[in-house]
C-alpha cells in the first residue's frame, strides 16, 4: 500500500521537481496510513539515494548500474515494475517532465492501472487517492479517482512547494539488475548540449514576460524584456500569443499548453492575463502587470499594476535597477 515516487536523474543529478512530488507523497501517506518511497534509477546513485532519505522517504529503492546512466524506456519500466512489486505500491508518482510523463504512461498500461496526467494536485476523498487536472483549455479542473489497484500520476512541476531537507531515518535497498545493454533496443548515439547560458524557466526565481502587446516591434519589445531579464537575473517568458506570432521560440511559453511557473517575481508586460495563461504562473508570489489597458484581466491577478506603454516602462525600470543593483 505504499506510494512509489520515481527520482528523475540527469547525469548524476536529481531534477528538483521530484522532491516537490515526494514532500507531497509523505503528507498524502500520512493522510492514508500509509508511507512513501522513493525509486533511484541511474549509474552510482548512492548520493541521491541519500538526499531521497533527507526528504523523507521510508524506503529508497535502487537500481545502478552503467546500462542505466541515462534515461532510456524500456530498461527504466522494466525497474520501475520491479520496485512496484518490492514496495507493494498502491501507488506511483512521477514528476510530468518529458521522461516522467512517458514512463508513467508506460507502467499504467503495463499495469492496468488508473492514470492521472499532468495533474496539479493530490488529494485524499474517501481514504482514496484522487487527482486535480485542467481540462478543456484550463478552463474546467476535473478531478479524477482511481478504481485500479495501481493509480498512476504525473505531477507538474511546481504544483507543490519545495519540502525541507532533514536528516531522515528511512533505509536504502539496492534491486537486483539483470539488464544487458544488448537487451536494450534504445541506443543513445549522441547528446547536443542545449543553451545553458539562460536561466531555466521552472527553476526562476524572478521571470519577465512578454506578450502581444509587443506586437508594435516584435524585436525592440522582446530586447527590452531580455535587458530587464538580465539585469534581475531572471528568465524570459511569454504567452502562447507571442510565441505563435514567431517573436520568440516556444521553450519561453508559460501556461496551459507551456511550462507552469512559481517565481517570487512575476513581471508581466503586454499580457492580457487569459485565464490560460494564468494556469501557468497564477500562483508567483508577487505579480507585477505593465499594460496599456486598465481594464486587462491581469490586473485582477497583478500584486502591482502598471498602466503604461511597456516600450516606457521596462527600460526605464531596466534603467534603475540598474543603479540600485549596481
Ligand atoms: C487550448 C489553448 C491553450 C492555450 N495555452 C496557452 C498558454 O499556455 N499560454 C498562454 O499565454 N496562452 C495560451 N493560450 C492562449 C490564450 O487564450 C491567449 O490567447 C493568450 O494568452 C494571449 O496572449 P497575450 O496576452 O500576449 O495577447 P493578448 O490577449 O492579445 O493581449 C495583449 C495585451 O497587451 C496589451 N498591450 C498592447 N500594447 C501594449 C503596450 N505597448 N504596452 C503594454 N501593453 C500593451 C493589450 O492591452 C493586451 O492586454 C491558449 C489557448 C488555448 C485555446
Amino acid at each position: 500500500m505504499t506510494i512509489l515516487v520515481w527520482i528523475e536523474q540527469n547525469n548524476g543529478a536529481a531534477v528538483s521537481s521530484c522532491w516537490e512530488v515526494l514532500g507531497k507523497a509523505n503528507a498524502l501517506a500520512a493522510e492514508m496510513g500509509t508511507s512513501a518511497a522513493a525509486l533511484v534509477i541511474g549509474d552510482d546513485v548512492g548520493a541521491i539515494a541519500q538526499e531521497a532519505l533527507g526528504y523523507g522517504a521510508a524506503t529508497v529503492y535502487t537500481a545502478s548500474s552503467p546500462v542505466l546512466a541515462q534515461y532510456r524506456l524500456q530498461p527504466y519500466a522494466a525497474l520501475v515494475e520491479q520496485a512496484v512489486d518490492a514496495a507493494g505500491a498502491s501507488v506511483f508518482l512521477t514528476n510530468a517532465t518529458l521522461r516522467g510523463g512517458t514512463l508513467a504512461a508506460t507502467i499504467a498500461c503495463s499495469r492496468g492501472g488508473g492514470m492521472a496526467a499532468n495533474v496539479s494536485d493530490l488529494w485524499v476523498g474517501g481514504g482514496k487517492l484522487a487527482a486535480t487536472r485542467a481540462v478543456y483549455s484550463g478552463n474546467i479542473l476535473a478531478d479524477i479517482t482511481f478504481e485500479s489497484e495501481l493509480a498512476v500520476a504525473s505531477i507538474r512541476p511546481r504544483s507543490f512547494p519545495m519540502p525541507e531537507a532533514g536528516a531522515g531515518n528511512g533505509s536504502v535497498q539496492a534491486l537486483p539488475v539483470a539488464i544487458d545493454e544488448a537487451d536494450v533496443r534504445e541506443k543513445i548515439t549522441d547528446f547536443r548540449a542545449a543553451d545553458t547560458s539562460e536561466v531555466s524557466l521552472t527553476d526562476a526565481k524572478i521571470i519577465v514576460s512578454g506578450g502581444r502587446g509587443v506586437a508594435a516591434d516584435p524585436e525592440k519589445g522582446f530586447a527590452l524584456v531580455g535587458e530587464l531579464a538580465d539585469v534581475l537575473g531572471a528568465a524570459m517568458g511569454a504567452s502562447r500569443a507571442a510565441v505563435d506570432a514567431g517573436y520568440i521560440p516556444y521553450k519561453h511559453q508559460v501556461g496551459q499548453t507551456g511550462k507552469t511557473v512559481k517565481p517570487d517575481l512575476y513581471i508581466a508586460a503586454g499580457i492580457s492575463g487569459a485565464i490560460q495563461h494564468l494556469a501557468g504562473m497564477g500562483n508567483s508570489k508577487v505579480i507585477v502587470a505593465i499594460n496599456t489597458d486598465r481594464d486587462a484581466p491581469i490586473f485582477g491577478k497583478a500584486s502591482f499594476g502598471i498602466v503604461d506603454d511597456l516600450f516606457t516602462v521596462l527600460p526605464a525600470l531596466t534603467e534603475e535597477f540598474k543603479k540600485r543593483l549596481g
